[in-house]
């Protein structure tokens, strides 16, 4: 058993992370053959000679993947090199029938970008060393736990799905970063539709590199890399495991090994896999197969046009001309649905900071409630805008709209439908209003006096009597007024 680390001996280091994260590409067929990448698929259906690896089958590029993949490198902020080139990374697995991955090697897609997380109010810039592509292997499925009675299954379907794969700089410094870099490359991709993300899928996947050094040290530590994060909780959970595992080891004098070490999420702990294999173990070389990727200015330009706008630029966006609060414009951004339902109901009620109040409130309950997503909203975008826009015209008061919000999931219709049906319009008429105040205070007589011999407070029972006797379709603060000079 090893020994632990104190959270005193923890504060005297500084851990460095680097992540490389793999996302598949959403194209429709693999990146070397027409064979559809579906998921869920029966075994070894969707396979062809080129994605089982049969001698003398030849791949051809996806030009879909590579459009793709030049999209994510130009929103991850790299410059995407006019040419590069396809290596074989040699190594062997059963899944692997190749017996090579293709990937790049030397000359990647694209090179130095960044990616720009906040975390706890301070933003913060990481670093991407690279963006490279290259196909997925095949699924190796293992069944049974006796000797006697164990098999492992070869599934070839999903080899040949294109990936790329984000390289980061060491930038990282805290579990919290790591996982606010991952969820900004996840949101990127989801916004750009390169990828579903969806990790359960393996469609995002996360290797994290990690080391600590005493604070202050110039020089890297060791680093350990963990693999088999397939979720975003366990990324943090197998960071700050992996932290302290390493700093007890150099605080009872060991040395941390450079070796690939496998995350278990029931035991909360990471294990050894193997040693480290270095870029020379793969024997990389050219493809001799593919010719070099050559992207021209014109063909960049032309998938630089039709990015959509970026959570990043659409969170400023936010805060600059609808005045939001830095955290609802993250929370309203978080999805490209999201925040497009949020425009929507902007643009029909004209009022940001309370279609904002809605979307984050009456219908984010509504949408818990019902384990729906925004994108199935029983009330669609428009329909709530005109809720927001009845209140700011005054026919309705917030107390009717959460009265009419109801109704309009239950019966579909839109609230303007609803207000006139149900009689729930807002009383503004003074006198009408003024004929209610008379029969409050002849009703409650007890009260009355109270609040003139100096019991200030009874006014708030007075307002919610006059309140019911309305129906609810008086304005409190108007009430409070009237009530206040009546009397
Ligand atoms: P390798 O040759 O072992 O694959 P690389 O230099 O390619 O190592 O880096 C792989 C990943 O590890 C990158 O994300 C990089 O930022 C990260 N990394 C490199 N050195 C360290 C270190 N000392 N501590 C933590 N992460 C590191
Ligand atoms: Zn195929
Ligand atoms: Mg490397």
């Amino acid at each position: 058993m090893e020994a632990l680390a104190t959270p005193e001996m923890i504060a005297k280091y500084e851990p460095v992370i680097g992540l490389e994260v793999h996302v598949q590409l959403a194209t429709n067929t693999k990146i070397f053959c027409g064979c559809p990448t579906g998921f869920g698929a029966a075994p070894n259906s969707n396979v062809c000679p080129v994605c089982l690896g049969l001698p003398g089958a030849l791949p051809v590029l996806n030009r879909q993947a590579v459009e793709l993949a030049i999209e994510a490198s130009l929103a991850l902020n790299c410059t995407v090199n006019s040419k590069s080139i396809f290596a074989r990374k040699n190594y062997f697995y059963p899944d692997l029938p190749k017996g090579y991955q293709i990937s790049q090697f030397d000359q990647p897609l694209a090179e130095h970008g960044f990616v720009e997380v906040s975390v706890r109010g301070e933003t913060k810039r990481i670093g991407v060393t690279r963006v490279h592509m290259e196909d997925d292997a095949g699924k190796s499925l293992h069944e049974g736990f006796k000797d006697s009675d164990r098999y492992t299954y070869v599934d070839l379907n999903r080899s040949g799905t294109p990936l790329i794969e984000i390289v980061s700089e060491p930038d990282i410094r805290t579990s919290d970063e790591a996982h606010a870099y991952l969820t900004e490359i996840k949101q990127v991709m989801q916004y750009l539709g390169v990828s579903t993300c969806d990790m359960e899928k393996g469609q995002l996947r996360c290797d994290a590199n990690v080391s600590v050094r005493l604070k202050g040290a110039e020089k890297f530590g060791t680093k350990a890399e963990v693999k088999n994060l397939n979720s975003f909780r366990f990324l943090k959970m197998a960071l700050d495991h992996e932290i302290a595992r390493q700093v007890a080891l150099l605080e009872s004098g060991g040395r941390v090994v450079q070796e690939t070490r496998l995350y278990d999420p029931d035991a909360d702990e990471t294990i050894s896999m193997r040693s480290k294999e270095s870029a020379h173990d793969y024997r990389y070389f050219p493809e001799p197969d593919l010719a070099p990727l050559r992207i021209s200015e014109v063909w960049m330009a032309r998938i630089r046009e039709r990015m959509p706008e970026l959570p990043a630029s659409r969170r400023q966006r936010f805060i600059e001309s609808y005045g939001l609060r830095e955290y609802d414009a993250h929370v309203l951004t978080a999805t490209r649905p999201m925040s497009e339902y949020f425009e929507a109901v902007v643009a029909a009620s004209g009022d940001a900071r309370a279609a904002a109040n809605w979307v984050m409130g009456d219908l984010a309950a509504l949408l818990k409630q019902e384990g729906k997503e925004i994108e199935d909203s029983p009330i669609a975008a428009e329909r709530l805008g005109q809720l927001v826009k009845l209140i700011g015209e005054g026919k309705i008061n917030g107390k009717l709209a959460k009265d009419i919000f109801p109704k309009m999931v239950e019966t579909g219709d839109d609230p303007d439908t609803i207000m006139r049906r149900e009689g729930l319009t807002a009383i503004s008429d003074e006198g009408a209003l003024g004929k209610i105040i008379d029969e409050v205070i002849a009703a409650n007589p007890k009260q009355v006096e109270q609040y003139k011999s100096g019991k200030q407070q009874v006014i708030g029972f007075l307002v919610g009597q006059a309140m019911k006797a309305s129906r609810g379709q008086a304005d409190p603060a108007t009430m409070n007024r009237m009530l206040k000079d009546k009397l």
